[in-house]
């Protein structure tokens, strides 16, 4: 696992080496994936991408991640290669144009060499709703890799590649970057452009990456991050180099003192690890309170949904994917999206347009959109009296393959202490903090006031 980071790869192709070395490393470990977290390699495209990074560098370009391999959810649109959200009803589905994250950081060198493989339309905390069946976690083969983003986790976890694409609606990037034992980060809302994203809950959604170590992670979000025409909810504002010096002297760390109930023990005993390390480090701890994160989960499962179900209406059988036979218009919708979509999806959809429709509305979503607001404000106090709030990412480590899956509200409680920073906006990484008694790894959550994403990775490079 020792392999080289992305900013080493990019260092050396930078001083003249070829890009293939770290590219043939990569696409033979992702063709060799036991743990079903690749779904697709793209050889072909990878070498000639990598041919086109040489002859740039060659003829004087300096590129951030020259070289750098680098594999994507399947949630991201790559022009001619096909985009599926790991669903049957985007069967055959091959995307028209490319995600404006994945285009930047190509055009900063970096090669995709594969797509990873994650929950149905993003729906999941244990990648097992995938139509691909699950990914097993890289540590422990028996046990779940997190999700939805379970592929881009595991691939970097594994060693496959330096670097990965996620995306995170309530968790995705965290819990399974937690689970895996590697770092993820969620932007703040609107750091990275949605375009090419397709969409799940279009006002939680966020791409970010998973990587080995901080500086990795803050280099690929420096690459693709900042305004995107094509994404009307994109922010101009870069993101700054992390801060040199001493990211944990005087910082004030806020914790919620009642997160450290019901956690597994030794995820409890990482977190008071974790908080002794950064008092020692000249930080200071200070108790808080998100009085209103205990709505959370509820509220995210309206939100979230009812913006799924709208969003998925587009998945008709008609313009994309699959499509079933019917004796007229109604009866293709049906068909198409009965056979299309999986469980899960099929419940979200359902819960969906079932909060958003008349009578209703008033009682669920908008109900919860006022208590994301209460959310919202809690954190605006709450950043007033500290710097960045640390916790618990997930109550336990990874869980058995099965073990949840026949209980949706079990499985939907992973996500925890992951969904108040979607609903906010705020940015929130996951880092690695240690391992439980049978090896698998623990991650902390560190969040941050909106557009502090730099600071959070400063701390994390701190903690590492
Ligand atoms: N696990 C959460 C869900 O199932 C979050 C998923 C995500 O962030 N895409 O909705």
């Amino acid at each position: 696992m020792s392999r080289p980071t992305a900013r080493a790869i990019a260092a050396a192709v930078n001083a003249g080496g070829s890009t293939r070395p770290a590219v043939e490393t990569a696409l033979a470990a992702c063709a060799g994936d036991q743990l079903n977290a690749v779904i697709r390699v793209h050889r072909e495209r990878a070498l000639t991408t990598a041919d086109r990074v040489d002859a740039r560098v060659r003829a004087g370009e300096r590129l951030p991640l020259a070289g750098v391999p680098i594999a994507v959810k399947d949630n991201l649109c790559v022009e001619g290669l096909p985009a599926t959200c790991c669903s049957r009803m985007l069967e055959g589905y091959v995307a028209p144009y490319t995600a404006t994250a994945v285009a930047r950081l190509e055009a900063a060198g970096a090669v995709i060499v594969a797509q990873t493989n994650m929950d149905e339309f993003a729906f999941g905390s244990s990648n097992e709703t995938s139509c691909y069946g699950p990914v097993k976690n890289p540590v422990d083969p028996t046990r779940i890799p997190g999700g939805s983003s379970g592929g881009s986790a595991a691939v970097v976890a594994a060693g496959y590649v330096p670097v990965s694409l996620g995306s995170d609606t309530g968790g995705s990037i965290r819990q399974p970057a937690s689970l895996c034992g590697c770092l993820g980060i969620k932007p703040t809302y609107g750091r990275v452009s949605r375009y090419g994203l397709i969409a799940f809950g279009s006002s939680l959604d966020q791409i970010g990456p998973f990587a080995t170590d901080a500086a990795d992670a803050a280099l690929v979000l420096q690459t693709m991050a900042g305004l995107d025409p094509l994404d009307g909810t994109s922010a101009p504002h870069a993101v700054e180099a992390l801060p040199g010096g001493d990211a944990l002297r005087g910082l004030r760390v806020g914790f919620v003192p009642g997160h450290a109930e019901g956690l597994q023990p030794a995820v409890r005993a990482a977190l008071d690890a974790t908080k002794a390390r950064l008092q020692a480090a000249g930080a200071v701890l200070v108790p808080i309170e998100l009085p209103h994160e205990r709505y959370a989960v509820a509220t995210y499962y309206v939100i979230g949904t009812g913006e799924a179900s709208s969003n998925l209406s587009r998945m008709d059988g008609i313009r994309f994917g699959h499509r079933a036979e019917g004796a007229d218009l109604r009866a293709i919708y049906a068909a198409s999206r009965a056979q299309g979509f999986g469980t899960e999806a099929k419940r979200r959809i359902m819960l969906g347009t079932y909060v958003l429709s008349a009578g209703y509305y008033d009682a669920y979503y908008k109900k919860a959109q006022q208590v994301r607001r209460l959310i919202c404000r809690d954190y605006e106090t709450a950043f007033a009296a500290c710097d960045v709030i640390l916790g618990p990412t997930s109550p336990t480590t990874a869980f058995k393959l099965g073990e949840k899956l026949s209980d949706p509200l079990q499985m939907y409680l992973s996500d925890i202490f992951t969904i108040a920073s979607n609903l906010a906006g705020t940015p929130s990484l996951s880092l690695p903090a240690g391992r439980d008694e049978q090896g698998l790894p623990i991650g902390m959550q560190l969040q941050g006031p909106m557009f502090s994403d730099a600071r959070l990775l400063a701390v994390a490079q701190a903690l590492a």
